[in-house]
């Protein structure tokens, strides 16, 4: 093969945990480095390189493996055969795309790695590259994750109340499940810890966060790690603008229903649709559904619903047909073009973080009804942190019933509404454009680290 002639100011290989919740951010941060210099491949399993539709635009595809080529984290025995599996098959196969690429002339400097993948670092440098991890929860839940990992945290909980050193005070709810459920998820848990067996080797830390909207926790985690805040992740054309047409994340595992919604959505008036998604992975409880389905439909607003092909029949018996004339119910829709639509009131989602995020730079108030991980300290934060939605409370039953959702729902659309989370979306819209935009908070963070990466 010929060698390709080194053009480009350094090349970086971006390793995401393969779900749509860390492609989407990771590959977004790759378009940023590539639009500074850089030169980038997005390294994925061979297992979801075979479902991903779309365009990664100027972002090379390269495959590696995760050990269940044929059907990925289904096809493993457990979660912990998953990532153990993932660990030995990854290293080696991810060892092998960096020399393949060293032989085609365009080397690789550099190794960003999901915190879910830490043993990305150790191959990095056994090679003697550059390792960067790339953070795609909140710094605050990080930190929390930190304080376990490090026994500063201990479990299970003794008191009601936490306070975790950089963070406002906590009620046990409000941390991530698997710290306040301890035991409920061993598998997830021990992942969750592990982010940081071998942080103080890492170079570089990237968080998907940006510094006005976590400042006091960035301040304290980067006392303790070379971090540094790079988002928000969404593409371009949502934000600064600098990105040419960067309009999408670009690569989707199931395919959005774009005509079909964004027609519907042009027919409702300003303001009167709520936009309700639990995310590309939760398996909600069939009698979680039901209440979702039935909240909506009682908060008496227009709703778009997504429920993907495998929670469909969750819903109750002829819902969609019932209740045609207010909602549409769809598997997958464009997101980001959903929530940047005059017809958005609201948003009820699980509070993933990249919802979370989408729908704050996009200033549409919230109703977060968190299931797990991260999601209820996403939504403490939504309520009482930024003040930018409402957080609909589970009974002791751990299901947010439909009087819950409607009440929450009808406060934030209500034609009183909630002037003040109104106010605070718009804020936190204006801040997380500026934080990207030309010499913003994370601008000046991916800048620094392209330009010492080409130095090097
Ligand atoms: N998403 C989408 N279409 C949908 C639902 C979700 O494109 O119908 C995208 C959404 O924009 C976000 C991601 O899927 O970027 C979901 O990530 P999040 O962290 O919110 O939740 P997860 O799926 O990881 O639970």
């Amino acid at each position: 093969m010929e060698k390709e002639k080194r053009t480009h100011k350094s090349h970086c290989i971006v390793l995401p945990y393969p779900s749509q919740g860390h492609i989407n951010p990771m590959l977004q941060f790759s378009k940023r480095l590539v639009h500074n210099g850089a030169k980038v491949t997005l390294a994925v399993t061979c297992f979801i390189s075979k479902s991903l539709l779309g365009d990664s635009g100027p972002i090379t595809i390269e495959t590696i493996s995760d050990g269940y080529d044929e059907g990925g984290f289904a096809q493993a025995e457990s979660g912990a055969a998953y990532m153990e599996r993932f660990r030995v098959v990854g290293s080696e196969t991810l060892g092998s795309l960096i020399e393949k690429l060293k032989s085609s002339g365009c080397p690789v400097d550099c190794v960003v790695y999901d915190a879910f993948l830490p043993w990305a670092l150790d191959v990095a440098k056994k090679l003697g590259l550059v390792g960067a991890v790339f953070f795609t929860q909140s710094c605050t839940v990080n930190n929390i994750h930190y304080h376990v990992h490090q026994g500063m945290l201990t479990l299970p909980l003794s008191e009601p109340e936490v306070v975790v050193p950089g963070l406002f005070p906590l009620q046990a709810c409000d941390l991530p499940s698997l710290v306040y459920l301890y035991g409920s998820y061993p598998d997830f848990f021990n992942m969750i810890v592990n982010q940081f067996s071998n942080i103080e080797k890492v170079d570089w830390v990237f968080c998907n966060t940006f510094y006005k909207l976590e400042e006091k926790v960035v301040d304290w985690m980067a006392k303790i790690c070379p971090l540094r805040t790079i988002g928000p992740t969404l593409p371009s054309a949502y934000l600064d603008k600098r990105l040419g047409d960067d309009k999408d994340y670009g690569l989707n595992m199931l395919m959005p229903v774009t005509g079909v919604c964004m027609e519907w959505l042009d027919s409702k008036p300003n303001g009167s649709v709520v936009y309700a998604s639990y995310g590309s992975f939760a398996k909600l409880e069939p009698e979680q559904m039901e209440e979702v389905a039935w909240g909506l439909r009682r908060s008496n607003a227009y709703f778009l619903m997504v429920v993907r092909e495998s929670e469909q029949a969750k819903l109750p018996q002829n819902f969609k047909e019932e209740t045609a004339e207010k909602g549409l119910v769809v598997s997958w829709c464009p997101q980001l073009e959903v929530l940047a639509h005059r017809a958005l009131g609201c948003f009820l989602t699980h509070g993933g973080w990249n919802s979370t995020l989408e729908a704050l730079s996009l200033g549409v108030p919230m109703v977060v009804a968190p299931l797990w991980i991260d999601q209820p300290t996403n939504a403490k934060c939504v309520e009482d942190v930024w003040g930018i939605g409402l957080r609909a409370r589970a009974d002791d039953k751990g299901i947010v019933r439909r009087e819950v959702l409607e009440d929450c729902i009808g406060k934030v659309m209500g034609s009183d509404g909630l002037k003040e989370i109104k106010n605070n979306a718009l804020k936190w819209k204006n801040l997380a454009r500026e934080a990207v935009d030309e010499g913003g908070s994370s601008d000046k963070c991916i800048d620094e680290f392209v330009a010492k990466l080409t130095a090097s």
